[in-house]
């Protein structure tokens, strides 16, 4: 018989049935299902989703579910965990600076075809480790850094408009398929970043004088955070719909996008305990060398709300709390402050929401401490809760 997944109502009953000291993922596959399927039925074109944002396999298994079926993976053992886990999935090699065991492994044994290049010595040695030319060489260029991104993902990567041009001349030549990628930066607040990238994508396909099979917006779709609020996802495609009209993208190029954030930030939030409350300063059990160092990286902030289960309803008066990690480390420190009922206490909890992307992915095991317990969480409204 398989075994079956425990499910909890809600975070609450998490607190309750655990009582955890440690900090609790808790997972909404219905949420991420819902995700996937509003990606796959919205964007015009292939969804792969970018695995180093949240590689849980309870994460890859609610994707899966909702119907993701590629992945874009920037690693060999990203892609190992893909091809173990679902016969019918295709990965894609999409980092820019691959070892040669990497790249020859990956085509030879898992039948990896696409390789993103920005350099014309790692293009050669894709060519120099992979046997056949049945390859999509996909060149990633950069793109202005102005495009309203939290992180701005071109500092380190991606081929100038001259270099572009000639990787895809150079791939072309030796017989390979050509595509063109490029990542506005993650967090992307103005949806015309894609457009604005796709005109400079059309200029370098011109110049090269290159059919390209396929075009890769890559990710950066934005999540909701706490005084964030974003445009909705359907402007996002419509931008790129736009740009895709505006170059003469023909119907039979495929269009591909590699979202992280903006497909699981919203399926996760954490259950965190309260250890000592010092007047004004709360020390909770996770903290920026675990779940949360995008509070300090982005400056993102999470909504958060107390969850208490002895001792009668929190306080509904709030008051601005500041929130220390577990770590010896002075630096451990959120960032900003987290309006909590007035009365928090020791061994209260705290579910921290909007914290699937980039959270687990980045944790270390500094000072002893490493968030590793996920559980599977189906909120539902009030009235049923009580009838369930
Ligand atoms: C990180 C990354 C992604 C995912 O970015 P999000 O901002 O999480 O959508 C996609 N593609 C590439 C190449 C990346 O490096």
């Amino acid at each position: 018989m398989p075994k079956q997944q425990r499910v909890f109502p809600d975070a609450k009953a998490v607190a309750a049935a655990l009582r955890p000291s440690y900090p609790v993922y808790c997972l909404r596959p219905d949420i991420l299902k819902r995700r996937a399927r509003d990606f796959l039925t919205q964007f015009p074109g292939e969804v792969l989703y970018a695995v180093k944002c949240n590689p849980h396999p309870l994460v890859l298994d609610a994707l899966y579910a909702g119907g993701v079926r590629h992945f874009d993976t920037a690693s060999l053992p990203e892609i190992a965990q893909v091809a173990e886990s679902y016969a019918d999935a295709h990965t894609y090699f999409m980092h820019p600076v691959k070892s040669r065991a990497a790249v020859r492994t990956a085509n030879e044994v898992f039948g990896v075809e696409h390789f993103v290049v920005d350099h014309m010595d790692e293009l050669e040695k894709v060519l120099a480790e992979t046997r056949t030319r049945d390859l999509v060489i996909v060149v990633r260029i950069t793109t202005p850094p102005s495009l309203g991104t939290l992180y701005h993902l071109s500092a380190k990567f991606g081929a100038g408009p001259d270099e572009a041009v000639e990787l895809l001349r150079r791939a072309a030549s030796e017989g390979c398929r050509v595509g063109i990628a490029f990542h506005v930066g993650s967090q992307c607040l103005r949806p015309d970043a894609y457009s604005i990238a796709l005109d400079l994508s059309g200029q370098i396909l011109a110049w090269a004088g290159v059919e390209p099979v396929c075009i890769d917006v890559g990710g950066g779709f934005p999540a909701d955070y706490v005084e964030m609020t974003t445009e909705p996802l359907q402007d996002y495609f419509d931008a790129i719909r736009k740009g895709l009209k505006a170059n003469k993208v023909k119907p039979t190029v495929q269009i591909l996008c590699e979202p992280g954030r903006a497909l699981v930030a919203s399926g996760c939030s954490l259950l965190v305990q309260i250890q000592l409350r010092k007047d004004g300063q709360l020390y909770i059990n996770d903290g920026i060398y675990g779940s949360l160092s995008e509070t300090v990286d982005a400056g993102i902030r999470f909504p958060s709300r107390l969850v208490r289960l002895v001792g009668g309803e929190p306080s509904r008066e709030t008051r601005a709390f500041v929130l220390n990690g577990p770590t010896c480390d002075s630096l451990d420190v959120l960032p900003g402050t987290f309006e909590l009922p007035e009365d928090a206490r020791e061994g209260d909890w705290i579910e921290i929401d909007q914290v699937g992307a980039y959270s687990n992915a980045l944790a270390t095991h500094f000072n002893g401490f490493f968030p590793e317990t996920f559980v599977t969480v189906q909120d539902k409204p009030p009235a049923q809760q009580a009838a369930a």
